[in-house]
């Protein structure tokens, strides 16, 4: 990514989204595709006075979309999730562009995007409003909820659509009008997403995007005064610096941060035919995801076997171009993630670890390609493992019995996800009560549903995402009280 001023950019230019219109302030800035490191496609940098163009669209917006009928909303949301399905092939491949995932990945993203639209578009259809409190028949309270107003969507780069889509979605869906700031790596897939929502009838100014650098495009929006409520999903460290500028205004806050993910394995798990759901969760996304698997808490008695069986089958992940057919991992977004990781890793070998990576394939001449890597004999209480690690490394590490190992896993000072295999349910409830995670999935591993919460505890976060708190997040209770 860098900023090129004057001149007309090469490839593809996006403006930002304001007002139902595509808009180009100046200067651009270039996004770059990761698999080339070249630019292909520009974007604006919108300042603060864009910014504050679009907050004041949304707060225009916002008064008359909150007095809609809650149909005529859920309608034009399911409006906009039948565009995403029908554009699925151009957004996916726009968004494995941008994001370096691969093909069948991005693919798998617009899927989710969309059924979360469909999702959020009817559970807050569903939302209750009112509660009327029995007292004195001459006198009544009504609690009813009303929008929050306009809400700030700040988004990373590894997930784009659905990380948006969580926020967007239920907050339109109650009547709150939206400012995106998508990632200044991965802009593209959030102002197509939404030209697509114009598309399907949501009138201009309520899904505005605003692109350019997070401390200038995103901390304009995180201050301004019009915004009610900043949703943000990104790194820990940007999520403390909106927390501190958000208390200025006493803004509402979901934040969902950072992890590194613990799974357990005990001594009684039938851990084999669970291996390739292990390894999935692992080296998902080139080990770009939040709710990934990082540490492999593994009982001694199992270690001898499961690891040459989990690192053999982690060597064999096939890393190439997001367009390559059957490529597991396809580069890290961008060369700040890719030395971050080269630089966590060396740390590791300094520190005595062994450390097993398989070779990149000789043709990658270019892209910022990282090889799937497994640690093993980290020294014990190594602050690698309090960090999170944005990429396709995973640790391994012996426990000898169920106190060691819940220390050592809520050691962290994230709790987002955790993962327990084990034979004997009890043990598994045990574990799941014990571990400091916001969800934590029992001897299986399957896409988080859209109807159960979504967040993190510690420092991975605030509030959740999903489900009906997902939604009532975006809405206000207020307090009538009637005498007659
Ligand atoms: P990041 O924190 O660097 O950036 C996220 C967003 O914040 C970007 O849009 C960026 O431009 C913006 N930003 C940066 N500085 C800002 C500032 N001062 N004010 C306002 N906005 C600012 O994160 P990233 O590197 O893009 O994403 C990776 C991180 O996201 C990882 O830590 C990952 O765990 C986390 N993540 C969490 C979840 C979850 O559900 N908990 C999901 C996906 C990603």
């Amino acid at each position: 990514m860098g900023h090129s001023t004057g001149e007309e950019p090469l490839g593809e230019r996006l403006g930002c989204w304001i007002d139902g219109a595509e808009r180009f302030p100046q200067p651009w800035m270039a996004v770059c595709d990761p698999a080339s490191e070249e630019p292909f496609a520009h974007v604006p940098v919108c300042d603060a006075s864009w910014v504050h163009r679009a907050v004041a669209g949304a707060v225009h917006a916002h008064k008359a979309w909150q007095k809609t009928a809650p149909h005529h909303r859920r309608d034009v949301l399911r409006s906009w999730a039948r565009l995403l399905r029908t554009h699925k092939d151009d957004l996916s491949n726009l968004l494995s562009r941008e994001t370096g995932k691969v093909r069948s990945a991005a693919a798998s993203e617009v899927d989710n995007t969309a059924q979360l639209t469909d999702y959020f578009a009817e559970e807050a259809y569903r939302l209750s409003g009112v509660l009327p409190l029995l007292g004195d028949p001459q006198r009544h309270t009504l609690v009813v909820r009303e929008p929050v107003g306009v809400v700030a969507a700040i988004t990373p780069f590894n997930y784009p659509l659905s990380t948006l889509i969580c926020k967007a979605a239920p907050a339109l869906a109650v009547g709150c009008a939206v400012v995106a700031k998508p990632d200044e790596h991965t802009p593209l897939s959030t102002v197509t997403v939404a030209k697509l929502a114009a598309e399907a009838g949501l009138p201009p100014g309520l899904f505005q995007v605003v692109t350019g650098p997070g401390p200038l495009t995103g901390a304009a929006l995180v201050d301004h005064p019009d915004v009610r409520c900043i949703s943000f999903t990104g790194s820990t460290d940007v999520g403390k610096e909106i927390q501190r500028r958000a208390a200025s205004s006493v803004k509402r806050l979901i934040l969902e941060l950072g992890g590194t993910c613990p799974a357990v394995i005990c001594e009684d798990a039938d851990w084999r035919p669970h291996l390739p759901a292990m390894i999935a969760q692992a080296y998902k996304n080139s080990g770009q995801y939040c709710y990934r698997i990082t540490r492999l808490y593994v009982a001694r008695s199992l270690w001898e076997a499961f690891v040459p069986e989990f690192t053999e089958r982690a060597m064999s992940l096939r890393v190439g171009s997001p367009e390559e057919p059957d490529v597991d991992l396809g580069p890290l977004n961008h060369r700040d993630i890719l030395r971050r990781v080269e630089d966590q890793v060396s740390r590791a070998r300094q520190a005595g670890a062994t450390i097993r990576q398989a070779p990149l394939p000789g043709r990658l001449t270019r892209g910022f390609y990282y090889p799937p890597t497994v640690i093993t004999n980290l020294p014990a209480h190594s602050p690698l493992l309090d960090e999170e690690i944005f990429g396709p490394v995973t640790f391994l590490l012996p426990f000898d019995d169920e106190a060691e190992v819940v220390a050592e896993a809520n050691r962290s000072p994230y709790g987002l996800a955790a993962y327990v295999f084990t034979g004997n349910l009890s043990t598994g409830l045990r574990l799941a009560h014990d571990l400091e995670a916001g969800s934590v999935w029992i001897n299986g591993i399957h896409q988080a549903l859209p109807d159960a919460p979504f967040g993190g505890m510690k420092q991975s976060g605030l509030g959740r995402e999903k489900s009906r708190f997902g939604v009532e997040a975006f809405t206000e209770l207020k307090t009538i009280y009637m005498a007659y």
